[in-house]
C-alpha cells in the first residue's frame, strides 16, 4: 500500500515536471510558426530580421528538446557492451565542427586498449559525454582547449573532458548539476543533471574540478567490463546442437 502511493507521488513529479517542459517548449514553437505565417503575407523582402528571430527561437526549442530528452526516460534501456575508445572518437568527430565554429581545438589522448569495453545504454552514454564536452566547448574562449583524454585505473576507467576555459568558483561548482541551473543566455540548466543521472544508472560516477579563469576538468568514470566469456560458451553450444 505504501509502495504504491510513493510510486504514485513519482509519476504525479515527472508528469507535472514533463507538463512544465512541454510548456517551455511550446513558447517559442508558438512564436516561430506567428513568424512565418508573417513572411507568408508579406513576400517583400523585409523578411530578413524575422529569419534570425526564427532562427534563434527555433534554436532554443532544440536546446530544450535536446538536454530533456534523456531526461523524460531515465532508466536504460539497451544495455549492451560498448567500445568506450569508439565512442569518444565518435563524439570528438561529431563535436569537431561545432568546436571549429567557436575557434576551439578540440583533441582526444588515450592510454587503455582500443577494445576496452563498458556495459552502457550507448545512446545515452553518448548523450551523457556530448552535454560535458559541449559545456566544455561553450565555456572556453577563442583559442583554447578542450582535451579528451581516456585512461584506465584498475577497474575503472576514466573519460576526463579537460577545458582552458572561464572555469567555476567556489559557489558556482556547488550549484553546478542542480536543476534549471544555468549561467547562458539561452541555457536550460538540464545537461548536467540529466549526463550525472545517466552516468550514475551506469554504476559510474562523475566528478568536477575546476579553478576560475584557469579551466574545468570533469572527469565520467566508469566500470570496466571484463569480455564476457560466457557467450563464446553459448555460442560453442548452439553450434554443437545444430
Ligand atoms: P546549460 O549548458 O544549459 O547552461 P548545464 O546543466 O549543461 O546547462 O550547465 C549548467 C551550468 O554549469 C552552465 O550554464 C555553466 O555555467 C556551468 N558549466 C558547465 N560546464 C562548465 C564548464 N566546463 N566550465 C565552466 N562552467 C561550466
Ligand atoms: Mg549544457
Amino acid at each position: 500500500m505504501q509502495e504504491e502511493i510513493i510510486r504514485a507521488e513519482k509519476f504525479n513529479t515527472l508528469a507535472g515536471l514533463a507538463a512544465s517542459i512541454a510548456h517551455e517548449v511550446r513558447n517559442p514553437l508558438t512564436v516561430v510558426k506567428g513568424f512565418l505565417q508573417l513572411m507568408k503575407e508579406d513576400d517583400k523582402s523585409t523578411n530578413q530580421q524575422y529569419f534570425s528571430l526564427v532562427l534563434n527561437e527555433l534554436g532554443r526549442a532544440e536546446n530544450i528538446i535536446n538536454d530533456y530528452l534523456s531526461f523524460a526516460k531515465p532508466e536504460l534501456k539497451s544495455v549492451e557492451n560498448v567500445k568506450l575508445l569508439e565512442t569518444v572518437q565518435e563524439i570528438q568527430a561529431l563535436l569537431q565542427p561545432y568546436a571549429i565554429k567557436e575557434g576551439v581545438h578540440l583533441n582526444e589522448l588515450h592510454d587503455i586498449e582500443e577494445g576496452l569495453l563498458v556495459k552502457a545504454d550507448r545512446n545515452q552514454l553518448k548523450q551523457a559525454l556530448i552535454n560535458f564536452v559541449k559545456n566544455a566547448i561553450e565555456a572556453t574562449p577563442n583559442g583554447g582547449n578542450v582535451s579528451l583524454i581516456v585512461q584506465q585505473t584498475g577497474n575503472m576507467v576514466t573519460v576526463h573532458i579537460s577545458d582552458t576555459g572561464k572555469g567555476m568558483n567556489k559557489e558556482e561548482l556547488s550549484r553546478i548539476g542542480s536543476l534549471f541551473y544555468t549561467t547562458k543566455d539561452k541555457g536550460t540548466g538540464l545537461g548536467t543533471m540529466v549526463s550525472i543521472r545517466i552516468i550514475e544508472a551506469m554504476a559510474g560516477m562523475v566528478t568536477f574540478k575546476s579553478k576560475e579563469l584557469v579551466g574545468t576538468t570533469v572527469s565520467v568514470s566508469l566500470p570496466v567490463q571484463k569480455e564476457p566469456a560466457t557467450i563464446h560458451s553459448i555460442n560453442d553450444k548452439k553450434k554443437e546442437a545444430m
